[in-house]
């Protein structure tokens, strides 16, 4: 595979004469202050750390419903954010004419709700202190999709840590024709390898009782998961979400009522809506203020179906999803 080795400031004049040139807008991170930051940037400023360790949110969501074509957006994200971006396309959510989003390696993230650390600057620093460090967020730790492999581009680090930047499509391609530096092939060895996805999550009815017996019905893992887009949602409207007179009347009609209301059908609703696109990015987790181990659920169970349709979620913007495709002769084990 060719790429273009990234020599200093090579990707910040790059996206300069871009952005210029279209009238663009880069989304990506920055640090300010040890500050880690998601940014939307109209002008450049002349250093900008892509990389960063503390995840609030899958980023993605914020490109949800861009479908102006006349805008451009270069996004660097990372790669669980770049999957749920390419996901998105294919869900018509995002006008992917309008964006070259691209992928870094990812070492993994410490949740936002840890108390502060000051991060070191270094990549290689960064990553061992990540490694050593026991906070990185269950999510990452059972990440099997660190690499920047997806989107339009991937910028990947070798085992020297030079920095490479890899089209994977005709939009990356875009960017990086404007790279001074020549093609060449990229280095075999990465610094960041594919791993073994190591889901460990087994069905338990029981333990999903318990462990969903203090959701409050909040939705913010609804709300923050990049995937579950659904404008009108049904948890959204007195139906399933009673309140005020609906709720009395629901008690007068049907009884006794535990409140909130609906809550595992409610994650049942959301799982069965996520379960082919669910990057595993832990964003709902993330937001849950009930510390609900919603990765385990999500991504495990969300696993197993695209396991069975042997679908990764982002991997390619062309792969259609299964449940938006039929084949007679799919799944013949299930067939009576
Ligand atoms: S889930 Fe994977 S890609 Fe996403 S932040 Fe964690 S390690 Fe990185
Ligand atoms: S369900 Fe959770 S883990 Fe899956 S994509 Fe949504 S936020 Fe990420
Ligand atoms: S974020 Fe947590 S508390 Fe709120 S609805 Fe989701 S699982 Fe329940």
């Amino acid at each position: 595979m060719k790429g273009k080795r990234i020599e200093n400031g090579d990707l910040i004049k790059t996206l300069d004469v871009y952005l210029k040139e279209t009238r663009g807008i880069l989304f990506a991170f920055d640090v300010e202050n040890k500050n880690y930051k998601t940014k939307m940037f109209k002008e450049l400023p002349k250093d900008i750390r892509f990389l960063n360790p503390i995840f609030y949110v899958n980023s993605s969501i914020y490109l949800r419903r861009v479908f102006s074509e006349s805008i451009k957006i270069v996004a660097i994200l990372r790669p669980c954010e770049t999957r749920a971006y390419v996901e998105l396309t294919k869900l018509s959510q995002i006008e992917s004419r309008s964006v070259i989003c691209g992928s870094f390696d990812c070492f993994g993230t410490v949740s936002s709700k840890k108390e502060d650390f000051s991060f070191p600057y270094d990549p290689r620093e960064l990553k061992v202190f990540l490694e050593s460090s026991g906070l990185v967020r269950y999510a990452c730790q059972v990440c099997g999709h660190k690499e920047g492999i997806f989107g339009d581009f991937g910028l990947r680090y070798d085992k020297e840590w030079n920095l490479w930047f890899i089209p994977y499509t005709e939009r990356g391609r875009v960017l990086f024709d404007l790279i001074p530096s020549e093609e060449t092939e990229i280095p075999f060895e990465l610094e960041v390898k594919e791993k073994k996805d190591e889901t460990t999550f087994k069905t338990s009815l029981s333990e999903f009782r318990k462990d969903f017996e203090r959701c409050i019905m909040c939705l913010n893992c609804k709300n923050m998961c990049p995937v579950c887009f659904c404008v009108d949602c049904l948890f959204n409207t007195l139906e399933y979400l009673p309140k005020g007179d609906e709720l009395i009347n629901t008690i007068l009609r049907c009884g006794n009522t535990e409140l909130p209301k609906n809550v595992e059908i409610y994650h049942f609703i959301r799982m069965y809506h996520v379960s082919q696109t669910c990057v595993g990015c832990g964003s709902c987790e993330e937001a849950c203020p009930q510390s609900i181990p919603l990765t385990k659920y999500f991504k495990g169970i969300s696993g197993r179906l695209q396991g069975i349709f042997d679908y990764l979620p982002g991997k390619n913007f062309d792969e259609k999803i299964p449940y938006t495709t039929f084949k007679e002769d799919e799944l013949p084990y299930a067939e009576d």
